[in-house]
């Protein structure tokens, strides 16, 4: 059975480090529910995410992906951190094409169409608003992880074909797994 926070519930975790949930993982196809409080416990998950993240040299985690239903993600690209609690995304322009991996589906890379520049507010891990104006590769990272955040994966952006590929895949690994 898979364990998920629901509702207004602060974060809790165990402190043993965060486990990546991989696809077919159904928390991932979870639309995430809003945070509501700011306080410490929220900042030290935070801070347990990035740690998760950069153990596997990932440039982006949303709190899916370790298991928490919950609309926080990160970004940590070119040295420049992001914290995205509850976005929303207000702008978006242009088009750009580019490889993307995701952690929940370990070495799988496709070329996914975004737009080349979006305006996102967020809240940060005190719950004061922010609006980021982020373009090329960090803005297709945070359309990425706002994606997750509504149960949105990477691979529905991508043929039909493919996806049936990356999910036959996927699910075979899944599968070699249990055994
Ligand atoms: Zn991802």
């Amino acid at each position: 059975m898979k364990e998920t926070t629901k509702g207004t519930t602060a974060v809790k975790t165990n402190g043993e480090g965060l486990k990546i949930r991989i696809y077919p993982d159904p928390v991932l196809k979870m639309p995430a529910t809003p945070v509501e409080r700011f306080d410490s416990e929220l900042s030290s998950f935070i801070d347990e995410m990035r740690r998760a993240m950069a153990l596997r040299e990932g440039v982006g985690l949303a709190a899916p992906q370790v298991g928490v239903s919950k609309k926080i993600a990160i970004i940590d690209y070119h040295d420049v951190f992001y914290v995205l609690i509850n976005p929303r995304l207000l702008e978006q322009e242009g088009e750009q094409e580019g490889e993307e991996g995701c952690l929940s589906f370990p070495g799988i890379y496709a070329a996914v169409k975004r737009p080349a520049r979006v305006q996102v507010s967020a809240q940060d891990v005190t719950g004061v608003d922010r609006v980021y104006d982020v373009e090329g590769f960090t803005a297709r990272a945070f359309l990425h992880e706002m994606d997750h955040l509504e149960g949105k994966l990477f691979i529905e952006h991508l043929s039909t074909l493919k996806r049936g590929m990356i999910r036959k895949k996927m699910r075979k690994r899944a599968i070699g797994e249990d055994n």
